[in-house]
């Protein structure tokens, strides 16, 4: 019986291993493939420690957010891809077509996935619009930054 439960307990670790390896190959597999495609990429400053104060950032510290963050970041200095980090306030809130803060807001409004903007009446996915927001300010700061390198505009934001 004894015997039995110990196996039964590193059955369960190795089964947490292996879902922990595979997060892992998913997460190098997927920031090889955006160094690989874009010349450029953004990510939003998003303060993770702030938001697991909120249940919905759960997923957030879920999926590696950090791990992947710094995946990103040497695999781009490898293969020389611009990497910046975007203030990335206001960019669930504000529409990605008008530039107006019409979103959803606060609390309340992070259960919103999709929403209508009340002054052009484009429809948002509230990652994507986000998204292209954080894309956006990232190519104004390399329009207006010092850039080090060239790095074409062509980017998307993860
Ligand atoms: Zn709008």
């Amino acid at each position: 019986m004894v015997a039995q439960r110990a196996r039964k307990t590193e059955r369960v670790r190795a089964l947490h291993a292996k879902v922990k390896n595979s997060r892992k190959d998913q997460l190098h597999n997927l920031s090889t493939a955006l160094v690989e495609e874009y010349g450029a990429i953004f990510i939003g400053n998003e303060n993770a420690s702030a938001l697991t104060r909120i249940r919905m950032a759960e997923s957030v510290l879920d999926a590696g957010w950090s791990l992947f963050r710094t995946m990103l970041q040497y695999k781009s200095d490898v293969v020389s891809v611009w990497f910046d980090e975007v203030d990335e306030a206001y960019s669930t809130r504000t529409c990605s077509r008008c530039n107006r803060r019409t979103g959803p807001n606060g609390l309340e409004g992070l259960g919103t996935r999709e929403w209508a903007c009340l002054e052009c009446g484009a429809y948002h996915h509230r990652d994507i619009n986000a998204a292209e927001n954080i894309c956006a300010a990232g190519c104004r700061r390399l329009a207006v930054g010092i850039p080090v390198r060239p790095a074409p505009c062509a980017a998307a934001a993860g």
